[in-house]
């Protein structure tokens, strides 16, 4: 789901490359994780509602399960790629292991758009996709999860069919479903609440109070809501957002000076997280062209869209002002791009850390399944800040020890941590 000449696939090596040098990894470790261990590259035939039979290229790839069964979204999007799928499945096995939680990684897709798919065409493609992986998923192999155009209702016609054909019911096969439905208090703000949680933890560090702080997102959707509704809460005050025009196939930016009104935008965006533009105009504000939202005066940036944001050539207009970035998304900033945030030292939260609160409450969300006993969201969200904050402090740590980014540290932590479960286990 990216533009044809980027391949995060390859930002995904090169930065495992990196980490790899810095760890002196042995070439047989080397080349067992630069790539996934197994991929699976399917079709799903659709009976359209007009009557047409369309057939759907989907994907589910495991980089790696030495940890524990790998773990991962699928996502619906028209310009998926095999190649986004892999490197987003290797960025969940550094995700799983930088948060400490014991699973892999993988990640799963379907070339496929929501926006133009009725609910019975979607479900056929959730039970389709299914009926082609259900040999190689399950609560102790690969457990897929929802992530870009995807939610609870796909996750459960997911669940369904594969308790269907095993013939029992098995609630930890597949996570970020329904509440009621075995799914977990809190998965829904988890992802956004973890993001704000490593921007609190990196304003301690550079003593600033977050009541002091105005912030810049990109996107509108389940992971930005979440962070913004957070850092609402902390006292920070957010001046722009970006969301994507489906209708104009182009991004735009919002920007109020004053501060943007989390729920006044809500009842002004559709359920995938595109802000209505006339609407916006007529509350007051500023609606600008797709990258604004990068080039503001504020103190935070939260990139929670997609990959390939921050980039050599725009990495230059971020403002002087801006002391963090919090990456909500996967691979927002590419390599190029993050040798210039360096050399502005700005402090950069890298995704796999920064995003990892979905991964942690998914994994909660399959404890409570397979204990058959559901906690309060507050319990949730408190262990949820442990799990954030220690992961935090162990990179922070690491970063300062060894003089290195917070993305090298994570990556450091991360690959070593798997490096050694596939020589213990004696894979490599
Ligand atoms: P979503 O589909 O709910 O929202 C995506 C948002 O991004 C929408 O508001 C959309 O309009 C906007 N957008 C898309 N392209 C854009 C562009 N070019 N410019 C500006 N805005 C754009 O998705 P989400 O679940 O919020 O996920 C966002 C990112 O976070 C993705 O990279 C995803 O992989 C990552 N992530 C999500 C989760 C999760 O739990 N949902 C967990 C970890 C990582």
């Amino acid at each position: 789901m990216t533009n044809k000449a980027y391949n995060p696939f390859l930002t995904a090596q090169k930065q495992f490359d990196k980490a790899a040098d810095l760890l002196e990894l042995d070439e047989a470790t080397r080349d067992f994780l630069r790539n996934p261990m197994r991929e699976f590259h399917f079709t799903i035939p659709v009976h359209m509602d007009d009557g047409t039979m369309k057939v759907f290229r989907a994907f589910r790839i495991q980089h790696n399960d030495a940890r524990g069964p790998a773990k991962g979204g699928i996502r619906f999007h028209p310009q998926e790629t095999v190649d986004t799928v892999k490197a987003l499945s290797m960025w969940m096995t550094w995700k799983t292991s930088v948060v400490d939680i014991p699973l892999g990684g993988g990640k799963g897709g379907v070339i496929c758009d929501p926006h133009h798919l009725s609910a019975f065409e979607q479900e056929q493609i959730c039970r389709g996709w299914i009926r082609q992986v259900v040999k190689n998923i399950g609560p102790f192999s690969d457990i897929p999860a929802p992530d870009v155009m995807t939610n609870p209702q796909h996750m459960l016609w997911m669940l369904d069919e594969y308790e269907t054909i095993t013939g029992a019911r098995y609630p930890g096969a597949i996570t970020g479903k329904p509440i009621g439905m075995g799914g977990s208090q809190g998965r829904t703000e988890a992802t956004g609440y973890g993001t704000i949680i490593t921007v609190r933890e990196a304003l301690k560090e550079l003593k600033i109070k977050p009541e002091k702080t105005t912030a810049s997102f990109q996107g509108f959707g389940n992971v930005s809501q979440y962070a913004i509704e957070l850092y609402h809460k902390m006292g920070g005050k957010t001046l722009c957002v970006s969301s994507w025009d489906n209708k104009e196939s182009k991004s735009y930016s919002f920007r109020k000076k004053a501060g943007i009104n989390l729920k006044e935008l809500q009842g002004i965006t559709d359920i995938f997280g595109g802000i209505d533009k006339i609407k916006a105009k007529e509350l007051g504000y500023e609606v600008l062209s797709g990258e604004a939202w990068i080039e503001q005066d504020v103190d935070i940036l939260v990139p929670a869209a997609l990959e390939n944001q921050i980039r050599g050539e725009n990495a230059d207009k971020i403002s002087k002002q801006v002391k963090i970035i919090s990456e909500g998304a996967n691979g927002p900033t590419t390599p190029e791009a993050d040798i210039i945030l360096n050399k502005k030292k700005i402090f950069v939260v890298p995704d796999f850390l920064a995003n990892a609160g979905g991964v942690v409450c998914s994994y909660f969300e399959q404890v409570q399944n397979n204990m058959n006993y559901y906690w309060a969201k507050d319990e949730v969200l408190a262990k949820l800040d442990l799990k954030m904050t220690t992961a935090f402090a162990a990179v922070s740590d690491f970063s300062k020890q060894h003089n290195i980014q917070m993305r090298d540290a994570a990556y450091v932590i991360s690959v070593n941590r798997v490096a050694q479960a596939c020589q213990s286990r004696g894979w490599v």
